[in-house]
């Protein structure tokens, strides 16, 4: 196996593009170190992406933040200004294994390792975040939710990595959040996660909504009809109700030893109205 650590994304994208065999970028190694380990995957080519300076900051940028796909979940929580405008993504980051995993683990890895059951995805596709795609023809941005097309299986062409996440500038009278529930207290894979981003116009009632649900299905999912339930209501218990049948309706699930289908369907409906109460709470702060 060869092992590079190129300084420019222009080199690490033509190391994978020209590679023969299996090429795989390496983040934090939290999924394919494992998967190495237990002979899941054995590449013949690794590409480091964690010396390459672009994929390594957050900025503020055209009102929004791009965040490079390689920043690290700690490195997320100790930024200054994003945990403030964009909570929900950082909880989620942070909720990805321990201390030790957030040490290493990127929200670039979390997308591309391909599980539907990823944490920061659902709160990356609420938050209407697009990545951005840099391969041997170029550079495009992706929504989030058109990177996974199935477990293990992503949208990206070969050679292509993802640089960074653009969060958009957020409106004013705009909250978001992301719940997942796991049978254990911590270190556990997500049985429903779901991410919810609203925003109200000064009336306070919902003019804009995002729900994404992740674990339910294939990939992680954008749900329109949840957000319909929420727009043009100010949440009350109708339109919570609503919510929570359009959550549970695109859910899809397999049943596995953390959940059964009927009982990930039900927990996604619930998880949606949690969501959403505290996405409304901090839109009102906001
Ligand atoms: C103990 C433990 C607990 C965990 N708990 C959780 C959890 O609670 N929730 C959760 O969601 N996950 C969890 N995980 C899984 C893992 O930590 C996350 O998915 C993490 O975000 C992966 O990021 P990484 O940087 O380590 O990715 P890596 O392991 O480096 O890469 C993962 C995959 O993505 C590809 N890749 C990485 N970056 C890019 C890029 N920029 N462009 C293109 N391809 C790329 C790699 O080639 C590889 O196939 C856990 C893992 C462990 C070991």
């Amino acid at each position: 196996m060869r092992y590079e650590a190129p300084s420019s994304l222009e080199k690490a994208v033509a190391l994978l593009a020209q590679a023969p065999g299996e090429a795989r970028v390496l983040a934090g190694g939290t999924d394919l170190l494992v998967q190495m380990k237990t002979d899941l995957v054995e590449p013949e080519l690794l590409v480091d992406i964690k010396g390459i300076a672009e994929l390594r900051q957050i900025k503020e940028e055209a009102g929004g933040f791009r965040i490079g796909a390689a920043v690290s979940g700690a490195e997320l929580k100790e930024h200054p200004r994003l945990k403030s405008v964009w909570p929900g993504i950082v909880e989620a980051a942070n909720l990805i294994g321990s201390t030790q995993i957030q040490g290493r683990a990127s929200m670039g890895g979390n997308l591309c390792n391909g599980s539907p059951a990823a944490d920061s995805v659902p709160a990356l596709i609420a938050a209407s975040a697009k990545a951005s795609v840099v391969g041997p023809k170029g550079r495009r941005d992706v929504p989030v939710e058109d990177i996974m097309i199935g477990p293990r299986r992503l949208s990206l062409a070969k050679g292509e990595i993802i640089a960074s996440f653009l969060l958009p500038p957020k409106s004013a009278r705009t909250g978001e959040a992301y719940l997942r529930f796991i049978p254990r207290t911590e270190m556990d894979i997500a049985v429903v996660g779901c991410g919810v981003c609203l925003t109200l116009d000064s009336r306070g009632v919902c003019s804009a909504a995002r729900v994404s649900l992740g674990a339910v299905a294939a990939r992680p999912l954008l749900v329109a009809p949840a957000a319909a339930a929420l727009i043009g209501s100010r949440l009350e218990d109708a339109a919570m109700q609503r919510l929570d049948a359009a959550a549970r309706a695109a859910c899809q699930p397999i049943d596995d030893k953390r959940g059964t289908k009927e009982y990930r369907i039900k927990v996604a409906g619930v998880l949606a109205r949690r969501a959403a109460q505290i996405a409304l709470e901090r839109a009102r702060k906001s």
